[in-house]
């Protein structure tokens, strides 16, 4: 891997950006060199996950979640896409709007068929829309054709494994367990990356290198190449809320089919049903171990919120943050409304879980590290992940990502 321009760009990361970036310049006949330090996994093992710092403590009780494997975090999430007001990124200059449009030509993203919404999902809207909330379905990267009620196959839904497929398919070649620690500077130029492979330091070098390691690990890569990030960022924390259906079938629905995006107050609500395993987690940390067998009866709400930007990340890549009273607040109000429309259901013996978070981002923010053109201060040194989102998010990031990703695609 140290032949000097055996690559026209090396990708970092293959979550949803790093996957779009490689498979756009592999289609365009770029000779792509894919980075990524995890392998395919779409294993839920809790022990593994604190191993390889996929579950990562934040102080005072809260942990973050992100995925360290092919595909990135998208191998976990609940493939719900939204697509922010324009106005979010034409303040910097950026018009997503054609990258958008091209995305849902391509990916499947659409709210869920009526019969394709679970019971319990179906419940809290019905309360919801009762109470005169405007508690809407949200589109979702999944192919219904192949889904079917109470049948939910893990391919039927979309995540950047695909796009990492397709771009070795046209040509780019994969370096999986490659964890890289630097970016090398030559001048005003980045030439190559450091990394270890199987305990070996190794170099690679290309003209043009995308750092798309996520919202963590591209800032602690910057920082440890002696790149300055602004400080801060944020992770949109999260607390579900779950009590007990009268009657209900739950435990096997699609998560994330409805909700409300309240952005004035800083916060969104959505039905969510937990994998089994994490459920059980998330139940056992608040202490509820008289409920550890319900998963299966749950009906649950979950409130994200978007959090002030703060905290930092150490050069091992821990983070630490501590929320703010506005934080908490807002947590607290959307958690008011979630258990209203809980009760309004009819949902019994309510109790909410700690404080996660699931979107860490904002760390290399444009306008703070790259420009809008998600340019380091080296010229041909780019980042594109979560850590570019210009503020503060509180919402699913991906389908901007993916847009982002194709708009730095075509300009390099
Ligand atoms: C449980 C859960 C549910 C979610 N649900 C949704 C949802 O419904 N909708 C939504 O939009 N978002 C959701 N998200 C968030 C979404 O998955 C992430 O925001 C998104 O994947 C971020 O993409 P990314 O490209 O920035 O980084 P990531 O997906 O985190 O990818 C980063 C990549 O870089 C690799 N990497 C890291 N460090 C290194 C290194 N040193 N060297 C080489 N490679 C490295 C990682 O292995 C990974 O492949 C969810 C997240 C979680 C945890």
């Amino acid at each position: 891997m140290n032949t000097k321009n055996a690559w026209d760009a090396i990708i970092v990361g293959t979550g949803p950006a790093g996957a779009t970036v490689a498979r756009e310049l592999a289609i365009r006949k770029k000779k792509v060199l894919i980075m990524e330090k995890g392998k395919l996994d779409y294993s839920i093992h809790i022990p593994s996950m604190l191993k390889n710092k996929e579950m990562l403590y934040i102080g005072k009780g809260k942990t973050l979640v992100r995925g360290i494997r092919t595909g990135g975090t998208s191998v976990l999430y609940y493939g719900t896409a939204y697509e922010p007001p324009k106005e979010y990124f034409l303040q910097y200059g950026i018009d997503l709007s054609g990258e958008f449009d091209e995305l849902r030509r391509e990916l499947p993203v659409a709210p869920l068929r009526d019969e394709l919404i679970g019971p319990s999902a179906k419940k809290i809207m019905q309360s919801a829309t009762g109470l005169g909330y405007p508690w809407r379905k949200l589109d979702k990267f999944i192919y219904q054709d192949k889904c079917a009620p109470g049948h939910f196959p893990d391919q039927a839904q979309w995540n950047a494994t695909e796009y990492i497929t397709e771009a070795i398919e046209a040509g780019a070649a994969m370096l999986n367990g490659a964890d890289v620690k630097r970016v090398i500077l030559s001048g005003k130029e980045a030439v190559g990356v450091e990394y270890i492979d199987s305990g070996i330091h190794q170099k690679v070098y290309a003209p043009k290198i995308v750092l798309a390691a996520g919202g963590i690990a591209s800032a602690q890569i910057l920082n440890n190449s002696g790149i300055n990030t602004p400080e801060g960022f944020f992770c949109d924390p999260i607390i579900t809320v779950h009590g007990v259906g009268d009657g209900i079938q739950a435990g096997n629905e699609i998560p994330m089919a409805a909700g409300m995006i309240c952005k004035q107050e800083g916060y969104i609500l959505t039905d969510i049903t937990l994998p089994r395993l994490v459920y059980k987690l998330f139940t056992a940390q608040a202490l509820r171990f008289h409920r550890l067998f319900d998963h299966g009866k749950t009906v649950s709400i979950m409130v994200k919120v978007r959090d002030s930007l703060g905290g930092r990340i150490t050069k091992k890549g821990n983070v630490r943050k501590e929320f703010t009273d506005q934080d908490k607040r807002k947590m607290e109000n959307g958690l008011a409304h979630a258990t209203k429309i809980l009760e309004h259901a009819g949902v019994k013996k309510i109790f909410r879980t700690a404080w996660t978070a699931a979107h860490p981002g904002g760390s290399v923010r444009i306008g703070g590290a790259v420009d809008s053109n998600l340019q380091t201060e080296y010229d041909n040194l780019y980042v594109c992940d979560c850590s570019v989102l210009p503020t503060e998010w509180g919402l699913p990031p991906t389908f901007t990502l993916l847009a982002l990703a194709k708009r730095l695609a075509k300009r390099l």
